[in-house]
């Protein structure tokens, strides 16, 4: 297939801008390699032009002041009716640029990024609510909640619009300015959103994005003097790397790491939607999400029967191009993450894990020129297995036998990470212990993969800190003024 091929540049002050160096980079899609669309290679004296414009807007234009409020609520639902008319364009882009079946981007990215800014348009008020205290005295004491300034935004390529909306939303609702940098591979959809901020009428400089590598873009983010926070999602590699790099100026920072999330079937659950759960949850957008739950942990009595619930439907899921409604599943992001896939199948084969179906690439020779691998199943495998200790980020499923709820709970919570959590069964008790016990930012109880702007979203551990969405993410990007009013005619003093 080809296509025909989008030219973007970076969006900086309300305008589109050449790269200061000049350069391009080719983005292609997943599904069949070839090019899509040609974006800016930024680099540092780019970062310096946002960070300058969104600086401007944030202090000249006085963004962030209560008077604005009204104003940042009408951006926000603006944007979001604006990405609802544009839905099927930006489904069809962001399908294209990240390899997700279109089914997916136009039934949740699309929807969810505009539910997204909706939402925050209706906390904006709330922002910046703060309380009053009950100080002893002769005294009015209350806080005020106020924006931090710039925030820079350093996000991967799973969920390249949602990602927009998680980062920009919650920022511009509390008053701050946004640059935004999107992963090489997939910056179309922040593109797009930069064109529907103008469309929307955004004055200039609050949001910007600039697009290119992680060393060339992010790295002079993260460590920008004029930068008051960074909010960062991707691995947990790099994460450590933007915390040190933002510690130059004590940017408060936001990471939203990889993680290794346990699901977990009980002999009482209802299986049929247990197995629909544990399909969801490592299925879903080829695998690569981050709470993927890819250790599934089931109860011996059940195992079997889950076991072949769950491999009868994997075989039964349609891989195909990202672009097709008849696909279930798409392409992984780049040949060189496919490798990375299928080096932990093989890791896992060695280890003596059992390979119940998948483990490969289809052999349709219509998928020869993309990324795709076959939903794939591991049984019998052990806790010390790096295919149960590791993130794969692909569609890859390792399944486990536990005795009872105390086993569960300790193969669940054997893990670095802590992001996501499930629980799947009929007893309320146990479900409610089991949700304590498990050391998750988050835990579902009989679901899966629910995430939306009402809930707060962040991990434990080393998933990492903060929180994305919900009201939560407001205090991510506000800071608490304390004001001490003396109503008191004597104040104490010590001094003659
Ligand atoms: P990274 O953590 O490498 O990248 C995330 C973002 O950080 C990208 O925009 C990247 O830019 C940028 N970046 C890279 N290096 C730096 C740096 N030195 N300073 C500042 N920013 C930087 O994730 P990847 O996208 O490469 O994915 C690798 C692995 O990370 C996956 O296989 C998966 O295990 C995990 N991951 C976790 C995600 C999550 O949601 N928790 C999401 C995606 C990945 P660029 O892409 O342009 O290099």
């Amino acid at each position: 297939m080809s296509y025909e091929v989008r030219q973007y540049q970076h969006f900086i002050d309300g305008e589109w801008q050449e790269p200061a160096g000049g350069e391009t980079i080719d983005s292609v899609c997943p599904g069949d390699g070839e090019t899509i669309a040609r974006i800016a290679r930024g680099s540092a004296d780019d970062v310096d032009r946002a960070v300058a414009a969104a600086r401007r807007a944030f202090e000249e234009e006085e963004w962030g002041h209560p008077r604005n409020g009204p104003a940042r609520a009408e951006l926000l639902r603006a944007v979001a009716s604006r990405i609802r008319e544009k839905r099927d364009e930006l489904a069809m882009l962001e399908s294209l640029d990240s390899g997700k079946p279109i089914t997916e981007s136009s039934m949740i990215d699309v929807p969810s990024a505009a539910d997204t800014f909706e939402f925050f348009a209706d906390q904006v008020s709330g922002a910046s609510a703060g309380e009053v205290l009950p100080v002893p005295g002769d005294v009015l004491d209350f806080t005020l909640r106020e924006p931090l300034g710039v925030c820079g935004a350093i996000v991967p390529w799973n969920f390249p619009l949602m990602f927009v909306a998680w980062k920009a939303a919650p920022a511009l609702a509390a008053g701050n300015t946004v640059v935004f940098k999107p992963s090489e591979l997939t910056s179309v959809t922040a593109l797009e959103v930069a064109r529907i901020f103008v469309e929307a009428g955004a004055p200039a400089g609050v949001f910007n994005v600039v697009t290119g590598f992680g060393e060339e873009v992010g790295q002079p983010l993260a460590e920008h003097a004029g930068v008051d926070k960074i909010s960062f999602t991707g691995s947990t590699a790099i994460g450590r790397e933007v915390q040190r790099r933002a510690a130059g100026n004590l940017k408060r920072i936001t990471l939203e790491l990889g993680g290794k999330s346990p699901n977990i079937i009980f002999e009482d659950a209802d299986l049929d939607q247990a197995v629909s759960g544990a399909m969801t949850g490592i299925f879903l957008n080829q695998g690569e999400m981050c709470c993927a739950g890819s250790r599934l942990l089931v109860q011996e009595s059940v195992h079997d029967t889950v076991l072949e619930r769950l491999v009868e439907r994997a075989r039964k899921i349609s891989v195909g191009h990202p672009t097709s409604w008849e696909t279930r599943m798409g392409a992984l992001i780049s040949p060189q993450h496919r490798r990375r896939v299928l080096g932990y199948v093989q890791k896992g084969v060695e280890a003596g894990a059992r390979l119940l179906t998948g483990g490969r690439a289809p052999i349709d020779p219509e998928l020869a020129g993309g990324n795709y691998v076959e939903p794939t199943v591991f049984a019998g495998v052990t806790p010390q297995m790096t295919i149960a200790r590791e993130e794969i980020f692909g569609p890859v499923v390792a399944v486990m036998s536990f005795r009872d709820e105390p086993h569960a709970l300790a193969l669940a919570n054997d893990t670095c990470y802590g992001l996501a959590s499930a629980v799947w069964t009929r007893d309320v008790k146990r479900a409610l212990r089991v949700a304590r016990g498990l050391r998750a930012g988050t835990v579902w109880i009989n679901n899966y993969n629910m995430v939306g702007p009402y809930t707060p979203f962040g991990g434990y551990k080393q998933s990492g800190y903060g929180k994305d969405l919900g009201r939560a993410a407001l205090s991510e990007y506000t800071q608490v003024k304390n004001v001490y009013i003396e109503l008191a005619d004597d104040i104490l003093c010590l001094y003659e």
